[in-house]
Protein backbone atom coordinates (compact mmCIF):
# COMPACT_ATOMS: atom_id res chain seq x y z
CA UNK A 1 0.00 0.00 0.00
CA UNK A 2 1.85 3.30 -0.78
CA UNK A 3 2.38 5.81 1.96
CA UNK A 4 -0.62 7.68 0.50
CA UNK A 5 -3.24 5.36 0.94
CA UNK A 6 -1.93 4.85 4.47
CA UNK A 7 -2.34 8.47 5.30
CA UNK A 8 -5.53 8.20 3.84
CA UNK A 9 -6.54 5.22 5.69
CA UNK A 10 -5.13 6.64 9.00
CA UNK A 11 -7.22 10.17 8.44
CA UNK A 12 -10.45 7.94 7.42
CA UNK A 13 -9.94 5.87 11.01
CA UNK A 14 -9.38 8.74 13.30
CA UNK A 15 -13.26 10.06 12.03
CA UNK A 16 -14.67 7.01 12.40
CA UNK A 17 -12.92 5.99 15.69
CA UNK A 18 -11.08 8.52 18.14
CA UNK A 19 -13.60 10.00 20.87
CA UNK A 20 -15.44 6.92 21.17
CA UNK A 21 -15.19 4.13 23.58
CA UNK A 22 -13.89 0.37 21.82
CA UNK A 23 -16.40 -2.07 22.60
CA UNK A 24 -14.45 -4.89 21.29
CA UNK A 25 -10.88 -5.83 19.21
CA UNK A 26 -9.73 -8.62 17.33
CA UNK A 27 -6.50 -9.75 16.02
CA UNK A 28 -6.15 -13.38 15.78
CA UNK A 29 -2.36 -13.69 15.27
CA UNK A 30 -1.20 -10.46 17.86
CA UNK A 31 2.20 -10.14 19.29
CA UNK A 32 2.07 -8.08 22.25
CA UNK A 33 -0.48 -6.99 24.98
CA UNK A 34 -4.10 -6.76 23.90
CA UNK A 35 -6.16 -3.79 23.72
CA UNK A 36 -8.81 -3.54 26.13
CA UNK A 37 -12.63 -2.95 25.81
CA UNK A 38 -13.77 0.49 27.09
CA UNK A 39 -10.43 1.95 25.95
CA UNK A 40 -10.22 5.25 24.17
CA UNK A 41 -8.43 5.49 20.68
CA UNK A 42 -6.09 8.65 21.12
CA UNK A 43 -4.34 8.63 17.83
CA UNK A 44 -3.90 7.61 14.63
CA UNK A 45 -0.50 7.69 12.76
CA UNK A 46 0.48 7.05 9.38
CA UNK A 47 4.62 7.01 9.58
CA UNK A 48 5.80 5.37 6.14
CA UNK A 49 3.55 1.94 5.62
CA UNK A 50 3.26 1.58 8.90
CA UNK A 51 0.09 2.47 10.62
CA UNK A 52 -0.27 3.19 14.08
CA UNK A 53 -3.35 3.13 16.86
CA UNK A 54 -2.58 4.17 20.09
CA UNK A 55 -5.56 3.85 23.11
CA UNK A 56 -5.19 5.76 26.43
CA UNK A 57 -3.58 4.11 28.53
CA UNK A 58 -0.43 4.17 26.07
CA UNK A 59 -1.06 0.77 24.31
CA UNK A 60 0.13 1.08 20.44
CA UNK A 61 -0.91 -0.72 17.92
CA UNK A 62 1.42 -0.77 14.70
CA UNK A 63 0.43 -2.83 11.60
CA UNK A 64 2.98 -3.08 8.41
CA UNK A 65 0.91 -2.04 5.26
CA UNK A 66 2.42 -4.26 2.81
CA UNK A 67 1.37 -5.39 -0.38
CA UNK A 68 -2.44 -6.37 -0.47
CA UNK A 69 -2.87 -5.05 2.91
CA UNK A 70 -5.16 -2.52 3.96
CA UNK A 71 -7.46 -0.89 6.78
CA UNK A 72 -10.91 -0.21 5.79
CA UNK A 73 -13.79 1.60 8.34
CA UNK A 74 -16.88 -0.01 7.98
CA UNK A 75 -20.55 1.56 9.73
CA UNK A 76 -21.66 -1.45 12.20
CA UNK A 77 -23.67 -4.22 10.56
CA UNK A 78 -22.29 -3.17 6.51
CA UNK A 79 -20.66 -6.00 4.78
CA UNK A 80 -16.83 -6.31 4.15
CA UNK A 81 -15.50 -6.27 0.55
CA UNK A 82 -12.97 -8.50 1.70
CA UNK A 83 -13.21 -11.85 3.33
CA UNK A 84 -13.31 -12.03 7.43
CA UNK A 85 -10.31 -15.02 6.87
CA UNK A 86 -8.16 -12.26 5.65
CA UNK A 87 -8.78 -9.97 9.03
CA UNK A 88 -5.81 -9.40 10.81
CA UNK A 89 -6.71 -7.18 13.55
CA UNK A 90 -10.26 -5.12 13.88
CA UNK A 91 -11.33 -1.86 16.31
CA UNK A 92 -14.89 -1.77 16.81
CA UNK A 93 -16.72 0.97 18.35
CA UNK A 94 -20.68 1.41 18.60
CA UNK A 95 -20.99 2.48 15.34
CA UNK A 96 -17.83 1.77 13.44
CA UNK A 97 -15.48 -0.89 12.34
CA UNK A 98 -11.93 -0.60 10.95
CA UNK A 99 -10.84 -4.02 10.16
CA UNK A 100 -7.11 -4.80 8.64
CA UNK A 101 -6.83 -7.11 5.83
CA UNK A 102 -3.72 -9.26 5.15
CA UNK A 103 -1.20 -7.28 6.86
CA UNK A 104 2.42 -9.60 7.65
CA UNK A 105 2.88 -7.97 10.79
CA UNK A 106 0.30 -6.86 13.67
CA UNK A 107 2.18 -6.21 16.62
CA UNK A 108 1.41 -4.52 20.12
CA UNK A 109 3.72 -2.47 22.44
CA UNK A 110 3.45 0.00 25.32
CA UNK A 111 4.54 3.29 24.11
CA UNK A 112 7.99 4.61 25.45
CA UNK A 113 8.31 7.70 26.73
CA UNK A 114 10.24 9.40 23.74
CA UNK A 115 11.63 12.22 25.70
CA UNK A 116 12.89 10.17 28.62
CA UNK A 117 13.95 7.28 26.65
CA UNK A 118 14.74 8.65 23.08
CA UNK A 119 16.57 5.36 21.92
CA UNK A 120 13.37 3.37 22.28
CA UNK A 121 10.41 2.47 20.26
CA UNK A 122 10.24 1.63 16.92
CA UNK A 123 13.75 2.75 15.44
CA UNK A 124 14.03 4.15 11.60
CA UNK A 125 16.18 1.60 9.12
CA UNK A 126 20.06 1.71 10.15
CA UNK A 127 21.62 3.31 7.42
CA UNK A 128 24.51 1.67 8.13
CA UNK A 129 23.51 -1.31 7.19
CA UNK A 130 20.87 -0.87 4.45
CA UNK A 131 20.99 0.33 0.61
CA UNK A 132 17.92 0.98 0.13
CA UNK A 133 16.31 4.56 1.08
CA UNK A 134 12.86 4.37 0.27
CA UNK A 135 12.15 3.37 4.27
CA UNK A 136 13.42 6.51 5.61
CA UNK A 137 12.31 8.83 2.87
CA UNK A 138 8.75 7.59 3.69
CA UNK A 139 9.38 8.07 7.54
CA UNK A 140 10.48 11.97 6.63
CA UNK A 141 7.76 12.67 4.73
CA UNK A 142 5.13 11.04 7.02
CA UNK A 143 7.17 12.74 10.52
CA UNK A 144 4.21 13.29 12.62
CA UNK A 145 5.21 16.73 13.26
CA UNK A 146 5.11 18.48 10.22
CA UNK A 147 6.32 21.66 11.92
CA UNK A 148 9.58 19.69 13.43
CA UNK A 149 12.60 21.60 12.26
CA UNK A 150 15.22 19.47 10.15
CA UNK A 151 18.04 20.00 12.29
CA UNK A 152 15.88 18.11 15.46
CA UNK A 153 14.00 15.55 12.96
CA UNK A 154 18.00 13.83 11.13
CA UNK A 155 18.88 13.21 14.38
CA UNK A 156 15.66 11.29 15.28
CA UNK A 157 16.57 7.75 15.58
CA UNK A 158 13.22 6.81 15.35
CA UNK A 159 13.65 8.11 11.20
CA UNK A 160 17.02 6.81 10.73
CA UNK A 161 19.81 5.46 12.53
CA UNK A 162 23.35 6.46 12.46
CA UNK A 163 23.08 10.10 11.97
CA UNK A 164 24.62 12.12 14.43
CA UNK A 165 25.58 15.40 15.41
CA UNK A 166 28.19 15.85 12.78
CA UNK A 167 26.36 13.87 10.22
CA UNK A 168 23.09 16.01 10.99
CA UNK A 169 25.38 19.36 10.26
CA UNK A 170 27.28 17.64 6.87
CA UNK A 171 24.50 16.36 5.63
CA UNK A 172 22.23 19.51 5.41
CA UNK A 173 25.32 21.66 4.38
CA UNK A 174 25.70 19.46 1.11
CA UNK A 175 22.18 19.69 0.26
CA UNK A 176 21.98 23.05 0.91
CA UNK A 177 19.57 23.10 3.50
CA UNK A 178 18.21 25.47 6.04
CA UNK A 179 18.53 23.48 9.61
CA UNK A 180 15.21 25.85 10.27
CA UNK A 181 13.35 24.59 7.46
CA UNK A 182 10.00 22.64 8.36
CA UNK A 183 10.26 18.80 7.61
CA UNK A 184 6.25 19.51 5.93
CA UNK A 185 8.18 21.39 3.34
CA UNK A 186 10.47 18.75 2.46
CA UNK A 187 9.71 17.46 -1.17
CA UNK A 188 10.57 14.24 -2.20
CA UNK A 189 13.47 15.12 -4.06
CA UNK A 190 14.73 16.82 -0.91
CA UNK A 191 14.07 13.36 1.51
CA UNK A 192 15.99 11.14 -1.40
CA UNK A 193 18.82 13.18 -1.12
CA UNK A 194 18.69 13.93 2.91
CA UNK A 195 18.72 9.79 3.41
CA UNK A 196 21.36 9.37 0.42
CA UNK A 197 23.85 11.82 0.72
CA UNK A 198 23.93 10.40 5.04
CA UNK A 199 23.82 6.70 4.05
CA UNK A 200 26.79 7.71 1.77
CA UNK A 201 29.08 9.35 4.12
CA UNK A 202 28.21 6.45 6.88
CA UNK A 203 29.53 4.15 4.65
CA UNK A 204 32.52 5.81 3.81
CA UNK A 205 33.48 6.93 7.22
CA UNK A 206 32.60 3.44 8.43
CA UNK A 207 35.54 1.90 10.70
CA UNK A 208 37.56 5.46 10.77
CA UNK A 209 38.47 6.96 13.43
CA UNK A 210 38.62 10.50 11.65
CA UNK A 211 35.44 11.28 9.88
CA UNK A 212 35.71 13.18 6.22
CA UNK A 213 32.80 14.04 4.11
CA UNK A 214 35.37 16.71 1.69
CA UNK A 215 38.64 17.00 0.72
CA UNK A 216 38.40 20.39 0.51
CA UNK A 217 39.24 21.34 4.34
CA UNK A 218 42.26 20.48 6.34
CA UNK A 219 39.76 18.68 8.98
CA UNK A 220 37.64 16.87 6.19
CA UNK A 221 34.37 18.42 7.17
CA UNK A 222 32.43 20.87 5.55
CA UNK A 223 30.66 22.75 8.39
CA UNK A 224 31.44 21.27 11.57
CA UNK A 225 33.57 22.46 13.88
CA UNK A 226 34.35 24.90 11.77
CA UNK A 227 32.83 28.34 13.18
CA UNK A 228 34.26 31.81 11.83
CA UNK A 229 35.56 30.03 8.88
CA UNK A 230 34.58 30.26 6.01
CA UNK A 231 32.56 28.35 3.55
CA UNK A 232 34.00 26.69 0.94
CA UNK A 233 31.05 26.61 -1.60
CA UNK A 234 29.90 30.21 -0.76
CA UNK A 235 32.55 31.75 1.11
CA UNK A 236 30.35 33.32 4.16
CA UNK A 237 31.36 32.71 7.65
CA UNK A 238 30.10 29.42 8.88
CA UNK A 239 28.08 30.01 11.97
CA UNK A 240 27.69 28.28 15.15
CA UNK A 241 24.41 27.59 17.77
CA UNK A 242 23.71 25.66 20.70
CA UNK A 243 20.47 23.66 19.68
CA UNK A 244 18.04 21.21 21.16
CA UNK A 245 17.14 19.90 24.69
CA UNK A 246 20.78 18.96 24.81
CA UNK A 247 22.15 21.97 23.30
CA UNK A 248 24.49 20.55 20.66
CA UNK A 249 26.26 22.77 18.53
CA UNK A 250 24.78 23.19 15.12
CA UNK A 251 26.92 24.35 12.54
CA UNK A 252 25.47 25.61 9.16
CA UNK A 253 26.65 28.05 6.73
CA UNK A 254 24.04 30.95 6.09
CA UNK A 255 25.05 31.63 3.00
CA UNK A 256 24.30 29.02 0.79
CA UNK A 257 21.71 26.43 3.26
CA UNK A 258 19.47 28.84 2.69
CA UNK A 259 16.91 26.10 0.87
CA UNK A 260 13.52 25.80 2.40
CA UNK A 261 14.23 28.52 5.39
CA UNK A 262 11.62 29.78 7.25
CA UNK A 263 13.46 32.38 8.25
CA UNK A 264 13.71 34.28 5.02
CA UNK A 265 10.68 35.39 2.81
CA UNK A 266 9.28 32.98 0.35
CA UNK A 267 10.61 34.44 -2.88
CA UNK A 268 14.42 33.68 -1.76
CA UNK A 269 13.13 29.91 -0.14
CA UNK A 270 13.19 28.27 -3.27
CA UNK A 271 17.18 28.93 -4.83
CA UNK A 272 18.69 27.08 -7.57
CA UNK A 273 21.17 25.12 -6.30
CA UNK A 274 25.23 26.09 -6.14
CA UNK A 275 27.08 24.37 -9.21
CA UNK A 276 29.60 22.95 -6.46
CA UNK A 277 26.69 21.23 -5.11
CA UNK A 278 24.78 19.91 -8.31
CA UNK A 279 28.58 18.74 -8.78
CA UNK A 280 28.67 16.95 -5.59
CA UNK A 281 25.40 15.25 -6.24
CA UNK A 282 26.33 14.23 -9.68
CA UNK A 283 28.68 12.15 -8.32
CA UNK A 284 27.15 10.68 -5.80
CA UNK A 285 27.34 6.49 -6.44
CA UNK A 286 23.41 6.60 -6.36
CA UNK A 287 23.23 8.53 -9.39
CA UNK A 288 25.50 6.73 -11.20
CA UNK A 289 23.57 3.13 -10.45
CA UNK A 290 20.04 4.97 -11.57
CA UNK A 291 21.84 5.48 -15.24
CA UNK A 292 22.44 1.80 -15.73
ZN1 LIG B 1 28.20 28.52 2.11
Amino acid sequence: MPAADVARSASAMRTALIGHPMVRFDAPKLIGPVPQAGRMVETIEARGKHLEVMWDDGIVLDTHLKGRSEWHVYRKGSPWRRSWEQLRASIQTDDFVAVCFDAPMVETYRQPDRERHPGRGRLGPDLTKTADPSEAVDLLLSYPDREARLRDVLVDQHVMQGVGNVYRCEVLWAAELSPWAHIGDLTHHDALLIVSTAAKMLRVNHGRVRRATTQHTSGGLAVYGRCGQRCIRCHDTIESRPVGRTGRMLYWCPGCQVRLDRRLPPEVREMDPHPAAVKYLNELPWRSHDDH
